[in-house]
């Protein structure tokens, strides 16, 4: 019996490795993952987390303190090779092109949490006189928390429903819902949500939608101008790999420019900012979603970082991307799931992000193990092992690893 599975495991194990290998020798988007510094014997699928180390970041960040900031000092803020004060527009608009959004609606600055809160107060002010606002209730921790901060600050009544209830809800409250505001996946499970379709949902009652992208920039095509989306915040440290902290990015429809009032009324969001004036007046257009002083240093990585996206098609990148999640999801049924591992992420691909999570008791011992073997993911409490996957720089041969890395430590 042991023997027979074991064989069986060995010929699944030598023909999974023979499809791994065929897979990334056609790999389209094979010469990518040189953009990326990955170290040596480590397979690494937690850039849902934090994205690798973009090979041009090191440089750029070398540029950065030497020559911007230690010759030019002062004068890189507006000197011709710098151009410091325009770095959020020039990265909002980079960001925008990976997002569908045309030119001048996408700003980078500040942290997501920060950005959630500015963006769901100015949405809501769209919408003065209606009571509710709609949220997931599976939505990362903080958009959560914010949510009901802002519910609290506005007097709007919170109700947390899950995306497959949002229409049910939508139906209920009707005109009364101000702002839905959703993820474009669930950090936790990994699974997608229809952005078109429950923006159009919105819309239907008048209500003002606000994504996070956390999830998806970067990691599949997104279409916020062609999807009718108002507003989107995200972070570009996950599948954009621009490093740890690096700043949020906002877009907010050029439709809206006009009439949305943040609440944080920074003086760079000024229309004038270097007039110092006593009072806000905001900025046309998205220079109104800028706050403060933006963080250049984290801000120069970021475009470095991006740079890993040059040539890349944005449809290539998603179907490399199910191909990879889709072959863990083959390499788990045919090593795992007689292990006693659930898969938590919809098998449809259309219903999924870059991300594969898993279900084990063993989860919170499982995942340090398999780091300290050379394969790192992450868990989610109380018992999901989260393995993400970016198509720049992972292979079908890391899936295959994974895989059987988790295979090994539950036989041993
Ligand atoms: C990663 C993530 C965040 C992170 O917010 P920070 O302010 O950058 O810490 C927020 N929301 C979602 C959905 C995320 O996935």
């Amino acid at each position: 019996m042991t023997e027979t599975t074991t064989a069986l495991g060995r010929s699944s194990v030598a023909e999974l490795a023979e499809r791994a290998a065929a897979l990334d020798a056609a790999n389209p988007l094979g010469h990518c993952r040189e953009r990326f510094l990955l170290p040596e014997g480590k397979t690494y699928l937690d850039g849902n987390s934090l994205g690798a180390l973009p090979a041009a970041v090191p440089d750029a960040m070398r540029d950065a303190v030497h020559r911007q900031w230690g010759e030019g000092l002062i004068g890189s803020w507006f000197g011709e090779q710098s151009r410091w004060w325009e770095l959020p527009h020039r990265l909002g608009d980079k960001v925008g092109a990976l997002i569908g959004a045309a030119p001048g609606q996408t700003v980078v600055g500040d942290s997501t949490s920060v950005q959630i809160f500015n963006t769901l107060v100015a949405a809501a002010r769209l919408r003065e006189g209606r009571g509710v606002l709609l949220t997931d209730a599976g939505h990362f921790p903080t958009d959560a928390y914010l949510a009901d901060s802002v519910g609290d600050l506005l007097g709007l009544r919170v109700e947390r429903v899950k995306p497959q209830e949002l229409a049910d809800a939508i139906a209920r409250h009707a005109e009364d819902v101000a702002v839905v505001a959703f993820p474009a996946v669930d950090f936790a499970t990994g699974e997608r949500w229809d952005i078109p379709g429950l923006t159009k949902a919105a819309h239907d009652v008048g209500a003002v939608v606000v994504w996070d992208l956390c999830h998806a920039a970067g990691a599949f095509p997104v279409e916020l101008d062609a999807w009718d989306v108002d507003f989107a915040v995200g972070c570009t440290y996950k599948y954009l790999s621009g490093g740890p902290g690096a700043p949020a990015f906002v877009y907010a429809s050029s439709r809206h420019h006009g009439q949305m009032r943040q609440p944080l009324t920074g003086w760079t969001g000024h229309a004038d900012p270097f007039a110092m004036r006593g009072s806000y007046t905001p900025a046309d257009g998205i220079g109104r979603a800028r706050i403060g002083t933006p963080t250049i240093l984290s801000m120069l990585a970021l475009e470095a970082a991006l740079g890993a996206f040059d040539g890349v098609d944005l449809d290539t990148l998603r179907a490399q991307s199910l191909s990879l999640t889709g072959f863990f999801i083959e390499c788990c049924d045919a090593l795992l799931a007689r292990h006693g591992f659930g898969l938590i992420t919809p098998r449809e691909p259309e219903r999924r992000g870059g991300q594969v999570t898993l279900r084990h008791p063993d989860a919170a011992t499982l995942v340090p193990a398999a780091a300290a073997r050379g394969v790192v993911g992450d868990k989610r409490e109380p018992d999901l092992l989260r393995y993400g996957f970016n198509a720049l720089y992972n292979t079908h041969a890391d899936a295959l690893r994974a895989a059987r890395t988790l295979a090994e430590l539950i036989e041993a």
